[in-house]
């Protein structure tokens, strides 16, 4: 018998609202979004009755490699002949392969790795370092980027989703993103009682795919370098080559010193997250080799399906197929611009991250609505739901990408006819 569709979705909502979210599943509803994943396949999802739309959310760079990548499938069924989860304290053979190869495809001298299970735990451990490291408690974050819902990265994160958890830990300020006069304003004051970090996603995600100038990376650097402070980058949704290169931060030309990546880690498959440092940050742990601990983190049947993922990201054409299609689009919402300008205020992009500035904060949600009924997957940013995120999976064809334009084509139309 399948695993899916064991019973009609009105059942399934009943469930869930019963045992898991009585708010999300009234949400949904009163929203009118009904779809429940069934069958996925490739870039493909289909609802329990057989409605299929592309996936354009792919949970922020879960689905990098489709639905059900067949290698890494494969792989996670190798290594279920052979490995479990593995012991967090001891050696272990394949957390040190897959650190190997990480720090193989990360940048500057990024060669050591702690593992995860999930982004906000990665984001932690690099806030952890970064204070242990440098014995200052400050960090500096950007109004409206996101970085996880656990501890240290909820306070980077806007109140919104901390205030009614406060007190949260001090030392935590935000500054706008892409303001170099603003970072350095704060860096120089010392804020927060000296800095330890400077924590920014390459292209926020949260904050509406803002992309920032060519050079605002290299100013970032140029800064923490001055005043002391580490710069961590969280490539949780920009990375494994959602930007055209294997971190969004090499498309600046910038190496960090902390690099957090997750999601897409996963391959979809199995839970894996890292935070790769520079060598030069490695006193820390040195000395306290025990002071940070994740019983799944690096779970060693994981480590196999995350090096797959990295063996296909590095295949001859992989990131040529990125760039390529990127192009495509690039083209396509240049057609877009010309045929909405009512609604459609700035599209963003940065390879296959991508993001649709509409005219107001009703469009994004409005835009989501419409995707069911067009064939599309696509959520707004919820710090900013003006825009609509766009990120179809990596593996994407020249076709289904003609067919997500045409989808949003339909879609800008219906809405600028009723502009809220
Ligand atoms: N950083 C970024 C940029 C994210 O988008 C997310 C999750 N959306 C996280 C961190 C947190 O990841 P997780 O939900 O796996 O903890």
């Amino acid at each position: 018998m399948s695993l899916i569709g064991q019973d009609p979705r009105e059942v399934v909502f009943q469930r869930f609202a019963r045992h898991v979210s009585s708010g999300k599943a009234r949400f949904f509803k009163e929203a009118g979004i009904d779809f429940i994943f069934g069958r996925r396949e490739g870039v493909y999802v289909w609802d329990l009755e057989g409605n299929r739309l592309i996936n354009c959310h792919c949970n922020g760079g879960v689905f990098n490699l489709g639905h059900r990548h067949p290698r890494v499938v494969a792989a996670l069924r190798r290594a279920l002949e052979e490995l479990d989860i593995g012991n967090h304290h001891l050696v272990s053979e394949h957390r040190a392969l897959l650190a190997e190869r990480l720090a193989s495809v990360c940048p500057g001298d990024l060669n050591r790795v702690v593992f995860g299970v999930g982004g906000g735990e990665a984001v932690d451990a690099a806030i952890k370092l970064a204070r242990g490291f440098t014995g200052r408690p400050g960090v500096i974050s950007a109004v409206g980027g996101y970085h996880g819902h656990t501890g240290f990265a909820l306070a980077t994160g806007d109140a919104k989703y901390s205030a009614p958890f406060a007190p949260l830990p001090p030392g935590f300020i935000q500054v706008p993103f892409g303001d170099l006069e603003a970072l350095e304003e704060v860096l120089e004051k010392g804020a927060g009682g000296g800095t330890a970090a400077v924590i920014f996603e390459t292209v926020p995600a949260t904050l509406g795919i803002v992309v920032p100038p060519e050079d605002f990376f290299a100013g970032v650097r140029e800064l923490c370098d001055r005043h002391g402070a580490l710069m961590i980058i969280d490539e949780v949704q920009t990375g494994l080559g959602r930007c055209g290169e294997v971190w969004g931060i090499n498309t600046y030309g910038v190496a960090p010193d902390i690099l957090v990546t997750a999601k897409g880690l996963s391959g979809g498959i199995y839970p894996m997250s890292a935070t790769v440092y520079s060598d030069r940050l490695d006193g820390f742990f040195q000395e306290n080799p025990f002071i940070h601990v994740s019983t799944f983190g690096g779970a060693e049947v994981g480590c196999h399906v995350a090096l797959e993922v990295l063996d296909i990201l590095e295949e001859e054409g992989f990131l040529e197929h990125v760039r390529e299609v990127a192009a495509f689009f690039a083209e396509g919402f240049r057609e877009l611009r010309e045929r909405h300008p009512a609604v459609l205020v700035e599209t963003r992009q940065r390879g296959l991250m991508m993001g649709l500035k509409m005219a107001n904060e009703l469009c994004g949600p409005l835009m989501t609505l419409a995707g069911f009924r067009h064939g599309i997957l696509t959520i707004y940013a919820n710090n900013d739901p003006s825009v609509s995120q766009v990120l179809p999976p990596l593996i994407i064809e020249e076709e289904q990408a003609r067919s997500v334009l045409e989808s949003l084509d339909a879609m800008l139309a219906e809405l600028a006819s009723n502009l809220p």
